[in-house]
């Protein structure tokens, strides 16, 4: 078992050697993933690597991907829940973000931030995206997860993507991407790696589209406040159509918002509101929104997770699904 270990250090020590000489990555050995999620939560990466740029991001997912080490790609960690006991590969980020305008389009590199693509737009006088004022995290993982809020996604604005599909960078037209609420085909083919996003707008008036935003962000700063670790929504929401009958004809009618009827009245409905694991709560005033108030840990916000899906299924004969992804962890199978 040693000598197990001491080579897979030894090869961990030479793919680290490797990525190092590559212009433009920074490299760390045993990084805390609690400093790159929003939850704080989450043991050492055995490495955490950020490119600056494009080529150095590119040269780093070829040497990852050869290492035989497992390897992720990870934005801001807003949607991420990391195991305790950490990563045993290779975790990259990308840090490329810049924006550009090209006309009525807008493109931005996966490691800007989408509130800052968010602010491009408003700034430039384009209308499309300035309902998901205030969704943290990058652009990157947007496009993976079609990130939405108040009637409008991702996919209703995005005309490309460039990624990397292991072997060579390609482009998927808006189509091509698969999206759906709240996935994309990059939420399928675990290996690619999105690289730029390319988004057609709308020309309006900045004022009117700033409007917009601030009162979009003056509700979302009463319901996440700056400070709350947690991932904004846990589960996603149910399309009204797809429940079973019995369980639709439950539901009041004006609760169902866009088809959808939100996961947070199915979690009220089994008590959810307050209740806590270790440090790990469910907000009193929001079912779907379970954050970290002290020193909480995965393996308590895995079976607090657990605990909600099985209420709802012993309650309704439904089954939540997360939003929320996991690093390290297999997510929590219902007993
Ligand atoms: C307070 C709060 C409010 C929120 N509100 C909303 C909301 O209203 N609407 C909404 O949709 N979401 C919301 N979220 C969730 C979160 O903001 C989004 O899911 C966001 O897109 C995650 O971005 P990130 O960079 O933090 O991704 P991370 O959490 O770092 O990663 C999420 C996933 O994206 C993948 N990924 C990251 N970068 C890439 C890439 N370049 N290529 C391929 N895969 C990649 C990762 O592997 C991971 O599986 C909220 C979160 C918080 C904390």
């Amino acid at each position: 078992m040693l000598s197990y270990n001491r080579h897979k250090m030894q090869g961990l020590d030479r793919t680290l050697a490797r990525l190092a000489s590559i212009p433009n990555l920074a490299v760390w050995r045993e990084a805390p993933l609690s400093r790159y999620t929003r939850f704080g939560i989450g043991g050492p990466a055995a490495a955490l690597v950020e490119a600056s740029t494009e080529e150095a991001f590119l040269g780093a997912l070829v040497e990852a991907r050869s290492s035989g080490f497992e390897w992720a790609v990870i934005g801001a960690g807003t949607n991420l829940i990391a195991a305790d006991a950490g990563f045993r590969g290779i975790v990259l980020r990308y840090l490329g973000n810049r924006i550009r305008r090209h006309g009525r389009c807008v493109s931005a590199q996966a490691g800007a931030e989408l509130e800052a693509l968010v602010g491009f737009a408003i700034d430039a006088g384009l209308r499309g995206l300035e309902t998901m004022a205030g969704i943290p995290g990058s652009v990157g993982a947007a496009v993976y997860g079609n990130a939405g809020a108040y009637g409008r996604s991702v996919s209703d604005s995005l005309v490309e993507v460039r990624f990397f599909d292991g072997s060579s960078v390609r482009a998927l037209d808006n189509a091509g991407c698969q999206f759906e609420y709240r996935g994309s085909i990059f939420k399928k083919q675990k290996g690619w790696v999105i690289l730029e996003a390319q988004f057609a707008l709308e020309p309006a008036e900045p004022a009117e589209l700033r409007r917009t935003a601030s009162e979009i962000l003056a509700v979302r700063s009463r319901k996440y406040p700056p400070e709350m670790r947690c991932a904004g929504s846990i589960f996603k929401n149910l399309f009204f159509e797809r429940l079973p009958p019995a369980v639709a004809a439950q539901v009041p009618a004006e609760i169902v918002r866009e088809g959808k009827v939100p996961a947070a009245w199915f979690l009220e409905q089994v008590g959810a509101k307050g209740l806590s694991r270790g440090d790990i709560r469910v907000a009193d005033y929001h079912a779907n929104l379970v954050y970290n108030a002290g020193a909480g840990t995965a393996a308590d916000l895995c079976a607090l997770i657990e605990e909600l899906k099985r209420r709802v299924r012993a309650r309704f004969g439904i089954e939540l699904e997360e939003e929320v992804q996991y690093l390290g962890i297999q997510p929590p199978a219902l007993g």
